[in-house]
């Protein structure tokens, strides 16, 4: 998969060298190049924000610039003859989520355009649609200073997703989100650490029984924490244990 990020602070993306993300690049399992959308200004002082038309606090960024570096982008991209998604992040995007993070993990060119201050003037983002599948996504209802931390918690939701990333694929099955449902707790050596055992059930060596126990675990943590998720999981992968949890 190919990414590109254009962000005025590429700095701030040096975390996507590291870990599992940065392995998959090391490995060409991802393509992820950082753009600085200054070299695409072309003004002495590299300017990139303006004062907003209409009056108000802030300053809003420049459509110049943001055309320029997407050009440029869209110019190199590996996939010519399809059109990249453009994530334009944004506290007024669709929400990012597990489900839209698989979807996402399946196409073959990601941009990511990082907004800060007000935003970007939105003729940038209306002219974009002429050549992007352009998405705004929000990661949450709240506000960041910009798109860049945003972009990182996408980058790895979705780069973990690609085959070759994770090294055992099957730690992605069983995993708060996957089934709809939270994770159960999970537990490693000692069993027993300063006066607190784990669940007997986990030393029975009986997988249907541990996997009725976190089944249930799932459940019962669901409803305790994230309410909200159970109207989404379907009465049908609910056995009749799970709901008397
Ligand atoms: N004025 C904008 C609004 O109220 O919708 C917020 C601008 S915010 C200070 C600057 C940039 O941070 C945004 O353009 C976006 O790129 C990023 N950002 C802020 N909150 C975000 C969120 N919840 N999800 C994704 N990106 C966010």
């Amino acid at each position: 998969m190919r990414i590109d990020v254009v962000s005025i602070f590429p700095e701030y993306l040096a975390a996507l060298d590291l870990s599992l993300i940065g392995k998959a690049r090391q490995d060409g399992v991802l393509d992820v190049r950082v753009h600085d959308l200054r070299t695409f200004t072309t003004d002495r002082h590299r300017t990139v924000d303006d004062t907003p038309y209409g009056g108000g606090a802030g300053m809003v960024m420049k459509p110049e610039p943001w055309a320029l570096a997407l050009e440029a982008v869209v110019a190199a991209s590996p996939t010519a003859a399809r059109r990249p998604t453009l994530i334009v992040p944004s506290p007024a995007g669709a929400v990012f989520n597990q489900a839209m993070a698989h979807e996402l993990a399946g196409l073959d060119h990601l941009v990511f355009a990082c907004g800060r201050y007000e935003g970007i003037d939105e003729r940038a983002i209306d002219w974009a649609r002429g050549q992007f599948d352009v998405r705004p996504v929000s990661l949450g209802d709240y506000v960041l200073n910009g798109g860049e931390v945003a972009v990182l918690a996408m980058v790895e939701a979705v780069g973990r997703l690609i085959p070759g990333v994770v090294g055992n694929p099957e730690s992605l099955v069983e995993e708060s989100h996957s089934d709809g449902l939270l994770e159960y707790p999970v537990y490693t050596k000692p069993s027993s650490w300063r006066g607190r055992d784990i669940p007997e059930v986990l030393l029975s060596g009986n997988h249907a029984k541990i996997a009725q126990w976190r089944r249930v675990e799932q459940f019962q943590r669901t409803a305790e924490r994230r309410p909200d998720l159970l109207a989404d999981v379907e009465a049908a992968t609910l056995s009749p244990a799970d709901m008397k949890a």
